[in-house]
């Protein structure tokens, strides 16, 4: 994935501590580094770790607790009263290390998050081995985490000043949205992010309900309102974007935001279809995001890609549409970029983390190969994934976990089903 969109035949990654050191032939390679361990042999191809641009990884532990409804009734009636009722450190953490198990058996290396107990997140997010940008949830009315704005941003401020500097944990400001959180908590999210230098996360123009609200509050389509007080620049990451028209696309196209497509989630509370194709062809860096779990109902990038791939062919009527080429882009490269990173990882180039991904390839649903963009993109399955190094280290093997008890982490979701049922199930 890099610049050419390289491909090699019988070809290797050499990495050395926790960098990419060579990329070339596997002979050559072999010749140079006579003593390298070699870790996934044939049949496989190795691609950059996939990158998942917007999550709410605890969010695992609500999967399927509420399907089949409307975003607002989904969201205020079943979700946030879960949240408010369950929310806890010890929640967070046990939840993040089942989300951070099921994203890296799929391929996952990165993720971008947005919750509340960031410190519980982080610290499950490293002890399964994985990288993240984990956001600082900001909202406008008080949760467990926080009462009011001032105690949000005490906390975010905090939280990065804990994780900063961290090789795998990369902190940032994440206010909810742009109709959840009013012009004076945006106004110091940002500032907030600026000082400490790090990125917003938010999600923006989700609904079509969202975009009248904004425009009955605020005369402004969102995009537009958000420029208007001067939120808009390259440190916004804003997923979603389904609702927004063209001007809207060339004001972030200028601004230079970048986009996190939720395909399968927006799909599955039918919140509508992002322009992802216009965005593209504007300059937008556009990448893939799964969303929180309780929506998607999955943190799967490999079906993110084919169900978007495939989808913005049929709504545009026209199969060149978005390429595979294209979807791995959005799930590796263009994902680095939007997070800041793309100096680190996204592609498998020397110099850049060891964040590397082997699916193997001897499977029927895999056979013959002519194009391998098309098998990753349209035929791969989580299952497909083999082994996962993060930071040259690595993390799976023969699709399991090499260090943490994976039984244990069921078991523990278990144990928290059974409360969250119980609750549930009694109103
Ligand atoms: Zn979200």
């Amino acid at each position: 994935m890099d610049a050419g969109l390289t491909t090699l035949r019988q070809g290797a990654v050499a990495v050395q501590g926790h960098a990419i050191v060579d990329v070339g032939k596997s002979k050559d390679l072999l010749r140079i580094y006579p003593d390298a361990r070699v870790i996934a042999e044939e049949n496989k191809v190795l691609l950059p770790g996939l990158i998942n641009t917007h999550s709410h990884a605890a969010m695992v532990y609500f999967r399927g607790l509420a399907d089949d409804l409307p975003l607002r009734e989904w969201l205020e009636k079943h979700i946030w009263p879960a949240e408010s009722k369950w929310l806890s450190t010890e929640f967070v953490n046990d939840a993040t290390e089942l989300a951070c198990l099921e994203m890296l058996k799929a391929g996952i290396t990165t993720y971008n998050d947005m919750y509340f107990f960031g410190d519980s997140s982080a610290r499950a997010t490293r002890s399964l081995g994985m990288r993240a940008c984990l956001g600082a949830g900001i909202i406008d009315f008080p949760t467990v985490a926080a009462s009011t704005l001032d105690e949000y941003l005490a906390n975010a401020e905090r939280f990065i000043g804990n994780w900063k500097g961290d090789d795998m944990i990369f902190p940032c400001v994440a206010p909810h949205g742009a109709h959840t959180c009013g012009p004076e908590t945006l106004r110091r999210s940002k500032k907030l992010a600026e000082r400490l230098d790090v990125k917003l996360h938010m999600h923006l123009s989700e609904t079509r309900w969202e975009v009248e609200e904004i425009i009955s509050r605020h005369g402004k389509r969102p995009v537009e309102y958000l420029d208007s007080i001067g939120f808009l620049d390259d440190r916004v990451i804003a997923a979603h974007c389904v609702h927004i028209d063209d001007t809207e696309i060339g004001l972030l196209s200028k601004r230079s935001v970048s986009v996190s497509h939720c395909i399968e989630s927006n799909l599955k509370l039918a919140s509508g279809i992002a322009p992802v194709p216009q965005m593209i062809r504007a300059g937008i860096t556009v990448s893939l995001g799964t969303d929180g779990a309780a929506s998607n109902n999955d943190q799967n990038i490999l079906s993110e890609m084919s169900t978007a791939a495939k989808l913005h062919k049929a709504i545009a009527n026209d199969p060149t549409v978005l390429d595979s080429k294209t979807a791995l882009l959005m799930a590796t490269r263009w994902g680095a970029e939007a997070l800041g990173l793309g100096s680190k990882i996204g592609s498998l180039e020397k110099g850049k983390e060891a964040d590397i991904i082997a699916i193997d390839l001897k499977k029927p649903h895999l056979t013959p190969i002519y194009d391998i963009y098309s098998h990753i993109v349209y035929s791969a399955m989580a299952s497909d994934v083999d082994t996962v190094i993060v930071g040259g280290k690595q993390v799976i093997k023969n699709r399991n976990h090499v260090e943490v008890n994976e039984d244990a982490i069921l078991k523990k979701a278990a144990e928290w089903q059974a409360k969250i049922a119980i609750h549930n199930s009694s109103h």
